[in-house]
């Protein structure tokens, strides 16, 4: 059996307008306010001291590859507890580094990622089916 199942389907859709914008400004604000967070963390850590090796764009690019790396080589060991989250799968802390280290990103250079989030989601909604292609 395969450690991780697919997951199952929606149980909602907020394709309905109103709800639909509640959530996508809830959105937008939550990721600008995180992303802020994760990166005063990542500076209080002295990721951002340039004596220590300031990180550069291409190097928290390749920092989110480390991370997706992990969560490769966590699927592919069995299920077992974080080491610093052990309330939480060891995938799962993975695939929460991914997105800390794009969130920190996102701040260091300015993007308004929740903005584009939204963004990306109302342009996949209207793509064709697989967005024509085979996989
Ligand atoms: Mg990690």
């Amino acid at each position: 059996m395969s450690a991780i199942e697919p997951a199952p389907l929606p149980d909602y859709d907020l394709r309905d307008g109103r709800r639909l914008e509640v959530l996508e400004s809830s959105v937008e604000q939550t990721f600008k306010r995180l992303s802020s967070h994760i990166h005063g963390i990542a500076r209080e850590k002295g990721f951002y001291e340039k004596m220590a090796g300031y990180l550069n764009r291409g190097e928290r690019i390749a920092l989110i590859h480390s991370e997706a790396s992990e969560l490769l080589e966590a699927d592919r060991k069995s299920v077992e507890p974080d080491k610093h989250c052990p309330e939480f799968p060891n995938h799962a802390i993975e695939m929460a580094d991914i997105i800390i280290r794009v969130l920190d990103k996102a701040h260091a250079e300015d993007v308004d990622i929740g903005a584009a989030i939204v963004a990306k989601c109302r342009a996949n909604a209207k793509r064709p089916y697989k967005h024509g292609k085979k996989f």
